[in-house]
C-alpha cells in the first residue's frame, strides 16, 4: 500500500506539502514522476514545474534525489521504506490544476501526487489534512475518493481516503473550504453538487433541472449505471467557463451570472449554457470515461497520446448535452434550435472547415486546438463543433433511412453494452462498424466524408427530413453568434474581429481574403483612425452600419510602433449565421427525433 499525506503549512503562499511513503521501493533505484497532462484536457502542461522542493529519506536518514528529466526523480541504493517529502505551488484556478489560498483549496491528483514508477497498480491510501490557516477549522472537504475503512460513506470531512491504483487516485478531484452543497437522487444514485465562490443561486431550481438531466442520461444508456455516486464540483468566479470529466465526478467553473439568481424567473441563455455544461460532463461518465479510445486505456501521461476519435468523444457528447436539455424538459424547442444554429454558425464561419477534417482536428488537438493562435479560424475546425454536426448528421441519416426505427441513440447503447461486456477501448473503425450494422446498409462512404473529409456537411437535406429548414443570414456584428433571427443584419463586412483598447482597436483575428486582409491589415495591428476619425468600438460599429458594399475607406493603424495607412474597400456581408425554422410543427419525424423515441 502506497501512502500519501497532503496538507499545507502555508496556504497563503499557495503551497501544498505532501509526503509519499513507498514501503517497497525498487532496490535498483526508485523513480517517481508527475504527469505532463491530465486526461480529458489534451495539452502538455508539465505539472512538475510546480514542484518547488523535493527530498527523500529512509529510516530517518536523508537520501540523495537525482532529477532525471522535467518530470521525474530517482532515489538509489534502497532496501528499506522510502519517504519523499515535497512541496507544490498551487496557484492555477482552473479545472485542470491545483489552487490553494486561505479561503479554499482545490486539486487534481495529476498536479500533486507523484506516481511510483513500476508500482502504479498498487492500491493507495491518502490522508488529506486540514490546511493550517485561520478559519480552516470550519472547512469541509468534497471528493469521490472513497473514505478509507468506511465503505460507501460520504461525510465531507477531512481524513483518510483510498484508491485502488494510481489511475484511480488521479481521477477524483478534491475541493476543500466553505461551500454550498445540495444533494439529490437520480436513478437511485446519490448525486451532490458543491459550489464554492461568491454567488447567489436558486438552489431548488438548479437541483430540479440537474435531476432531470441526470435522469435522462441514466435512462438513455440504461442499467447498470456507471457509478454508484456522483459529485459536481463547481467553482463560481466572476468570469469563467469550463469543465473536466472524471469517473465519478466533474470539476466545473462558471461565472456567477450563469447561475439562476433567486429573483430570476426567466431561463437565461447563460443558465442554459451552464446546464449544458453539467449535461456534457455527466454524459462523459459513459462516453470517454468508460467507452474510450483504445489508446486512452492506459495512456502515457508523460507525452501526447494521439487519437482521431475526439470527434466522437467530444462531438457526440456535445450533440447530446443540449439535446438532453430539450428531451428532459429543461429547455424548449426554440432554445434548442438556437443552440444548434449557433453550433452550425461556429463551423460555417471559419474557413478552417475547408482544409482540416474533424479527425485531423482531433489528432492535432495537442498542438492546434489547445494552442489556437490568431489564424485558427482560417486553419482549423473544432472537433467539438464539427463533431456535434457529424453526430447530428449520423443521427438524422439513421432515422431517415430507417423511418426512425434506429438512431444514434442505438449506436451509443451498443457501445455501452460492449463496454459492459468487457470490450477494451474503441478503435477508429469500431464506431463506423456499429453504425453500419445498425443501419443495415453500408454507410462507409457517407461516414468517411463526414469524419475524414472537408466537404460541406449535408445539413440542409438531413434537417429537412425532420421538418427543419436551415437558412443563413448576414451577421449584425462580431458578437452575433447566429441561431436566431436578426432584424438589422449588417450589409457590409470587414472580416475582422476587433477589441477595444485604450489606444484604439486591436485586431484579434482576420479571415482569409476579406477586405481588411486584402487592404493589408493584420492580426495584432492597432487601428487608431477610420476615415480620419479616432477609432473606438462605437465609431467602428456606427461606421459599419452606415457603409455600403463597394465603398472605399481609409484606415490608420500601428503595427508594433510603425504607423501604416491602408485603403479598404468594403464588400457585401457574407451570409454565414445559421437560423433554423420548424416547417411542420406536427411533423412525425420532428417529434420522434426530439423525444428520442424510436417508432
Ligand atoms: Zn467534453
Amino acid at each position: 500500500m502506497i501512502e500519501y499525506r497532503i496538507g499545507s503549512m502555508n496556504p497563503a503562499a499557495h503551497y501544498f506539502d505532501i509526503t509519499l511513503i513507498i514501503p517497497e521501493p525498487d532496490p535498483e533505484g526508485q523513480i517517481v514522476r508527475l504527469p505532463a497532462w491530465i486526461p480529458g484536457s489534451y495539452m502538455i502542461r508539465d505539472f512538475a514545474k510546480n514542484i518547488v522542493s523535493i527530498k527523500a529519506s529512509s529510516e530517518g536518514k536523508e537520501q540523495p534525489v537525482v532529477q532525471l528529466d522535467k518530470s521525474s526523480w530517482q532515489v538509489t541504493n534502497l532496501d528499506s521504506p522510502l519517504q519523499i517529502d515535497y512541496r507544490i505551488y498551487a496557484w492555477d484556478l482552473s479545472v485542470r490544476g491545483a489552487h490553494l489560498d486561505t479561503t479554499h483549496g482545490f486539486f487534481n491528483g495529476t498536479s500533486v501526487f507523484l506516481e511510483v514508477v513500476g508500482q502504479a497498480e498498487k492500491s493507495c491510501r491518502v490522508e488529506i489534512i486540514r490546511p493550517e490557516c485561520t478559519g480552516s477549522e470550519d472547512w469541509l472537504l468534497a471528493t469521490t475518493l472513497p473514505v478509507d475503512g468506511r465503505e460507501g460513506e460520504f461525510d465531507f470531512r477531512f481524513g483518510h481516503f483510498r484508491a485502488e491504483n494510481y489511475s484511480a487516485l488521479i481521477d477524483h478531484p478534491v475541493e476543500m473550504g466553505l461551500f454550498t452543497r445540495f444533494d439529490f437522487m437520480a436513478g437511485g444514485i446519490r448525486h451532490d453538487m458543491v459550489l464554492t465562490g461568491k454567488f447567489e443561486c436558486d438552489v431548488e431550481r438548479l437541483k430540479n433541472d440537474l435531476t432531470r438531466i441526470c435522469d435522462h442520461h441514466l435512462t438513455f444508456f440504461g442499467q447498470p449505471a456507471p457509478m454508484n455516486r456522483y459529485l459536481f464540483l463547481v467553482m463560481v468566479v466572476g468570469d469563467g467557463y469550463g469543465g473536466l470529466e472524471h469517473r465519478n465526478s466533474t470539476s466545473l467553473m462558471c461565472s456567477r451570472n450563469d447561475l439562476p439568481h433567486p429573483s430570476q424567473q426567466e431561463l437565461s441563455e447563460e443558465y442554459i449554457n451552464f446546464l449544458g455544461l453539467c449535461s456534457h460532463e455527466y454524459f462523459h461518465s459513459w462516453n470517454v470515461k468508460r467507452i474510450k479510445p483504445a489508446v486512452f486505456m492506459e495512456p502515457d501521461l508523460s507525452r501526447e497520446v494521439y487519437t482521431p476519435l475526439l470527434w466522437a468523444f467530444e462531438g457526440i457528447t456535445s450533440y447530446y448535452d443540449d439535446l438532453a436539455l430539450l428531451r428532459s424538459g429543461c429547455i424548449q424547442l426554440q432554445d434548442y434550435l438556437r443552440l444548434l444554429g449557433q453550433t452550425i454558425t461556429r463551423v460555417q464561419r471559419g474557413g478552417g472547415r475547408k482544409i482540416q477534417s474533424a479527425a485531423e482536428s482531433s489528432f492535432n488537438a495537442w498542438t492546434k486546438f489547445y494552442k489556437q493562435d490568431e489564424n485558427a479560424a482560417n486553419a482549423i475546425v473544432s472537433y467539438y463543433a464539427k463533431g456535434t454536426l457529424i453526430a447530428l448528421c449520423i443521427d438524422l441519416k439513421l432515422r431517415s433511412i430507417s423511418h426512425h426505427r434506429v438512431s444514434l441513440d442505438d449506436v451509443m447503447q451498443v457501445l455501452w453494452r460492449n463496454f459492459l461486456s468487457g470490450q477494451q477501448g474503441v478503435t477508429d473503425s469500431h464506431i463506423q462498424d456499429i453504425i453500419n450494422e445498425i443501419a443495415a446498409v453500408d454507410l462507409t462512404e457517407f461516414l468517411e466524408q463526414l469524419i475524414y473529409g472537408t466537404e460541406e456537411l449535408p445539413l440542409s437535406d438531413l434537417l429537412e427530413s425532420v421538418d427543419i429548414q436551415l437558412d443563413y443570414r448576414a451577421g449584425s456584428g462580431q458578437q452575433d453568434k447566429g441561431g436566431k433571427e436578426e432584424d438589422n443584419p449588417l450589409k457590409v463586412s470587414t472580416g475582422m474581429v476587433v477589441k477595444e483598447k485604450p489606444d484604439g482597436l486591436e485586431v484579434l483575428s482576420i479571415r482569409e481574403k476579406v477586405p481588411a486582409q486584402i487592404a493589408g491589415v493584420s492580426a495584432g495591428d492597432i487601428i487608431i483612425a477610420i476615415n480620419g476619425l479616432r477609432a473606438d468600438m462605437k465609431t467602428y460599429e456606427t461606421w459599419l452600419k452606415r457603409s455600403s458594399a463597394g465603398s472605399q475607406h481609409e484606415l490608420h493603424v500601428f503595427r508594433r510602433d510603425e504607423l501604416m495607412r491602408f485603403e479598404l474597400k468594403l464588400i457585401q456581408a457574407e451570409e454565414n449565421r445559421a437560423v433554423l425554422r420548424v416547417t411542420d410543427t406536427n411533423g412525425e419525424g420532428l417529434g420522434q427525433w426530439l423525444s428520442g423515441m424510436a417508432s
